[in-house]
C-alpha cells in the first residue's frame, strides 16, 4: 500500500520532531494540535532544527525549502483523517489518545493505518478504541527524532502483517532503523533502561555513590555516552517514574518498584532539564549535582 500523505497528532517535543523526519522523506505531512501556540512553536523549531542540519551540509536549502512546504498545520482533528497514515503523539494519557482515535474513526479511509507513539500504553488496548484493531500499531520514536536512528514498531495482538510491512517500509524510507517489538509494557527499550536508572537511583539512594560517581563510572566503566542520572533528566523524572509505574503494574513483579528517591523529585517538581532541576542544577553556567 502506497503512503503518501500522513497526519500527525500532537506538535510537542515528538510530534515536530516526527513532522520533520517525514517531511524531509518527502510524504505530505498533516500537524494537529488542540493549541494554535504548539503549532506555531513546532513549525519555528523545525524551521530551526532544520536551519541547523543546513548550516552542517547534511541536506542543502533547497531540500530545506521543499520539505518545510510539505508540513500543514490544523486545529482541527477530522482534517487529517483523510491520510494513508496517523501517527498519534498527543500527552501520555490513555484517556486522551483514546478520545482522538474515537473522534477519528467515523473520517477515515478505510485503508487508513493508525498507529500511537507512546512510550507505554497498551497498543492493544488502544485498538479496541477503533473500528481497526488489524491496522493498529505502536510507532515510538525516539527523542530528539531527527538525531535517533531506532524506532519501535510495536504489534498488538491483532495487527496484521501487512500493517506491520508498510510501517517498516515507511521507516525505512526515513532511513531509520526499525526493532520488531510486542505490546508488552514499555516495549523493548524502556524495558531495560528505566530499571537501569530506577537502580542508579536506588545506588544514589543508598548511598553507595554520588551523583558524579553514579555518572562517570558508568559512562568511563561500561561506555555509555551519557550517565544514568543525566539520561533521567533529559527524559524527565516524571516520565521515567510513569513508565516504572506502568511497569510496575504490568507486570506484577516487585524488580520494577520505582525508588523512593525518584518519587521524591517528581514530588518537588524536579523534573530534570525541562523544570531546571534533577539529579542535576542546570539553573547556572554548568549543572550542578543536587545531591
Ligand atoms: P509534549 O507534552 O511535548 O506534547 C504533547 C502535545 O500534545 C502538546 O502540544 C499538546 O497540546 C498536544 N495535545 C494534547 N491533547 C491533544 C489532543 N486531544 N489533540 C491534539 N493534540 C493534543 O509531549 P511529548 O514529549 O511530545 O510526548 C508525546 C508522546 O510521545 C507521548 O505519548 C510520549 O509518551 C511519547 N514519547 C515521548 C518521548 C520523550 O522523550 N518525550 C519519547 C518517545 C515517545
Amino acid at each position: 500500500m502506497e503512503i503518501a500523505k500522513v497526519g500527525i497528532v500532537g506538535a510537542g517535543q515528538m510530534g515536530n520532531g516526527i513532522a520533520h523526519v517525514f517531511a524531509l522523506a518527502g510524504y505530505d505531512v498533516l500537524l494537529n494540535d488542540i493549541s494554535e501556540d504548539s503549532l506555531k512553536k513546532a513549525l519555528a523549531l523545525i524551521d530551526r532544527n532544520m536551519e541547523r542540519q543546513v548550516t552542517r551540509e547534511k541536506i542543502t536549502a533547497e531540500e530545506k525549502a521543499a520539505a518545510f512546504g510539505r508540513i500543514k498545520t490544523t486545529l482541527v482533528l477530522t482534517d487529517i483523517a483523510k491520510t494513508d497514515l496517523v501517527i498519534e503523539a498527543a500527552t501520555e494519557r490513555e484517556t486522551v489518545k483514546a478520545a482522538i482515535f474515537e473522534d477519528l474513526v467515523p473520517h477515515l479511509l478505510p485503508h487508513t493505518i493508525l498507529t500511537s507513539n507512546t512510550s507505554s500504553i497498551s497498543i492493544t488496548r488502544l485498538a479496541t478504541r477503533t473500528d481497526r484493531p488489524e491496522k493498529f500499531m505502536g510507532f515510538h520514536f525516539m527523542n530528539p527524532v531527527p538525531i535517533m536512528q531506532l524506532v519501535e514498531l510495536i504489534r498488538g495482538i491483532a495487527t496484521d502483517e501487512p500493517t506491520y510491512n508498510a510501517c517498516l517500509e515507511v521507516v525505512e524510507r526515513l532511513g531509520k532503523t526499525a526493532a520488531r517489538a510486542e505490546d508488552f509494557p514499555a516495549f523493548i527499550v524502556n524495558r531495560i533502561l528505566m530499571p537501569m536508572i530506577n537502580e542508579a537511583v536506588y545506588v544514589l539512594y543508598e548511598g553507595v555513590g554520588s551523583v558524579r560517581s553514579i555518572d562517570e563510572s558508568l559512562k568511563l566503566g561500561a561506555n555509555h555516552p551519557m550517565g544514568p542520572l543525566e539520561l533521567a533528566d533529559f527524559i524527565g523524572l516524571d516520565t521515567c517514574l510513569a513508565i516504572m509505574n506502568v511497569l510496575h503494574d504490568g507486570l506484577a513483579d516487585t524488580k520494577y518498584r520505582p525508588c523512593p528517591l525518584l518519587t521524591k523529585y517528581v514530588e518537588a517538581g524536579w523534573l530534570g532539564r525541562k523544570t531546571g532541576r534533577g539529579f542535576y542544577d542546570y539553573r547556572g553556567e554548568v549543572p550542578v549535582p543536587t545531591r
